[in-house]
């Protein structure tokens, strides 16, 4: 009989989740997807609600879980600034206390576990494009620390866990990703940029749009995180997937404008504190040991998302 992979998602309702779960689900596997609904949709995986090997469990990661499991995707985090700055200790609480959790079910469970981190270990980083040796440069008591902190308290323990109790875990560093499904709402820049447009409304650039960023379309990122679950068992990151490609915020507003047609105009508003000037992956790592890199560029994953946002917020 063939024996399905009994794989956990955490966070599986939100953006990136949805998408891992749906390509999981396809290739055969029983996927268990975990949320609390803080930004993740049950309309998200509703397509996936009548699969017989899909499973929906509303559950808070802060709280211990007991399942059986082979692989942990742990993916629950608020990722939008907006969101995980509304409550940050709950943030904080959901990257520590959720890695330790989701830790210690792996271990009981002997499962793999791969932690979502993020390019904002790297901070305001001074070097550029950032590599993996990189430590960063991270305020500890800004706005944003409850995120990136969290997130670099979650590699430690999963470190720890493997140092200590010689746990299988990947640590990969997820640099911006964006694509069809993410919530109008969100508060990031692609889907803020995309429904302002739409709507034929002013495009909010903050600060004067000369920050970077690099944009991976989700299916680039959802295929880079399968390869590093299952490469060989020495792979354990952390590794950056990401797209190389580095826009301006301001070129990102033409290239919106340009996709949509738009007849709106930029205004510009103050730059958070603590934002980012500048922001690129090397990808050399995820080339070299996953054969990965990314397939599409941003002015198609654009398309795709307007075609998405059109169909689903327009008007
Ligand atoms: P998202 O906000 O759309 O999804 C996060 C999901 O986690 C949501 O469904 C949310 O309800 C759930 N969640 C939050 N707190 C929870 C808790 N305590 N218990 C259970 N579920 C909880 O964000 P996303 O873009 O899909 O990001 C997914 C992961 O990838 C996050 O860990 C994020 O930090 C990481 N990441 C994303 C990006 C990006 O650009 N999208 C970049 C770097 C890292
Ligand atoms: N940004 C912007 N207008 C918006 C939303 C975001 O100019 O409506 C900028 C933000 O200040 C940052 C960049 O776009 O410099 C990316 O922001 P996002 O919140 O998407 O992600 P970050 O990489 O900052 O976590």
């Amino acid at each position: 009989m063939h024996q399905r992979t009994r794989i956990l998602v955490t966070g599986g309702a939100g953006f990136i989740g949805r998408h891992l779960c749906t390509r999981l689900v396809a290739e055969g596997h029983d996927v268990l997807c975990l949320d609390n609904f803080f930004t993740g949709t049950k309309d998200n995986i509703a397509h996936l609600l009548n699969e017989p090997h899909f499973e929906l469990m509303r559950h808070d990661v802060t709280f211990p879980l007991y399942v059986e499991v082979d692989q942990i995707y742990n993916l629950a985090c608020p990722a939008s600034p907006v969101h995980y700055q509304s409550d940050p200790v709950q943030t904080t609480k959901t990257s520590v206390h959720g890695a330790i959790n989701m830790l210690g079910l792996a271990k009981r469970t002997n499962a793999r576990i791969l932690q979502a981190s993020t390019s904002e270990v790297y901070g305001d980083p001074k070097i550029h494009p950032q590599p993996e040796p990189y430590t960063g440069n991270v305020n500890p008591i800004g706005p944003r620390s409850c995120y990136d902190e969290g997130k670099r308290c979650a590699e430690t323990l999963f470190f720890d866990y493997k140092r200590q109790h010689d746990l299988k875990i990947r640590v990969a560093r997820i640099f911006n990703t964006y694509g069809p499904n993410m919530h109008p709402n969100d508060g990031r820049v692609v889907s803020n940029f995309i429904v302002q447009a739409l709507k034929g409304d002013p495009i909010t650039i903050y600060g004067d749009g000369s920050q970077t960023r690099s944009f991976c379309y989700v299916d680039d990122l959802v295929d880079g995180l399968i390869r590093l679950m299952n490469a060989n068992e020495s792979v354990t990151g952390p590794i950056n997937l990401g797209n190389p490609g580095e826009f301006t915020i301001k070129e990102l507003a033409e290239l919106v404008i340009a996709e949509t047609g738009a007849k709106s105009h930029l205004t510009f508003h103050e730059l958070p504190q603590d934002d980012p000037l500048q922001r690129c992956p090397d990808i050399t790592q995820a080339r070299q040991t996953l054969s990965w890199a990314p397939t599409v560029p941003l002015a198609e994953g654009l398309k795709k998302t307007v075609a998405y946002f059109r169909d689903h917020v327009a008007g």
